[in-house]
């Protein structure tokens, strides 16, 4: 303590912003990057997401062959630039299991794997979710089910936040700044710091994720994250791309 966080993004594309931002800013676009989080400061090595590399994004649906994916690095060279192979990542808290979130889960050999149950659980059995599961990203993988709030290290500590996923987790990062929280469900800093004006967005400044399992509990899980956390890292946020450190 304190720790830092220090983003990796693999890749991005221009997606349909209404992907992120429940019934509003339909047709317009966002940047969507996909992110590794690494926690400088703790005593093992440890990373938030595993993420997915552009090559492997495009091919992971037939529909996704003609999507413009952007390659910004590799797994191996984000990890190399913060000074570890993927054989030497201690610990993997996988926020939830969709697979833009866990595609490199397994290049983590010798990792042990933080899941809460209730996301292993939704993802063995994801109907009508299927299509962004897929058992054989984690399949013999370490995986330590958790069930609820879990302090990996001092400062350092998971919250569960279902809603987007059912089995959602947050990190909660004490640093130099205070509480930062990376958010474990997929948001863009609209959905927690929006602009007023529009009917979904009310008196507690909150517009729910566009991808949505269960809406009361996304929402819940946003109040009690600003309750939390003094500052809060969306997962796909474009400014995130060009954020070195966040301490
Ligand atoms: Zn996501």
């Amino acid at each position: 303590m304190p720790y830092e966080i220090v983003p990796l993004t693999l890749s991005y594309y221009e997606a349909e912003k209404g992907y992120m931002t429940y019934m509003t800013n339909y047709g317009q676009s966002i940047i969507r990057p996909f992110v590794v989080w690494f926690i400088r400061g703790a005593s093992r090595n440890i990373i938030v997401d595993s993420g997915i590399e552009a090559q492997d994004y495009v091919a992971y649906h037939p529909s996704f062959k003609d999507l413009k994916v952007n390659h910004l690095q590799t797994f191996d060279q984000a990890l190399a630039s913060v000074g570890i192979t993927p054989e030497q990542v201690d610990i993997v808290v996988q926020t939830h299991l969709h697979f833009d979130h866990c595609r490199n889960l397994k290049r983590c050999v010798n990792a042990e794997v933080l899941v809460q149950k209730a996301e292993y659980d939704f993802a063995m059995d994801p109907a009508p979710f299927a299509g962004i599961y897929r058992p054989a990203l984690w399949e013999g993988a370490d995986l330590r089910l958790i069930e609820g709030e879990y302090e990996i290290e001092p400062g350092l500590t998971l919250l569960p936040v279902p809603g987007h996923a059912a089995g959602g987790q947050a990190v909660l990062v004490e640093t130099k700044s205070g509480t930062v929280a990376i958010a474990g469900m997929c948001t863009c800093q609209d959905n927690f710091y929006p602009q007023a004006g529009h009917p979904m967005v009310g008196d507690d400044h909150t517009l729910l994720p566009g991808i949505l399992l269960n809406a009361r509990d996304a929402y819940e899980s946003m109040i009690r994250l600003r309750s939390r956390a003094d500052r809060i890292l969306a997962l796909h946020d474009p400014d995130i791309i060009k954020q070195k450190v966040i301490s």
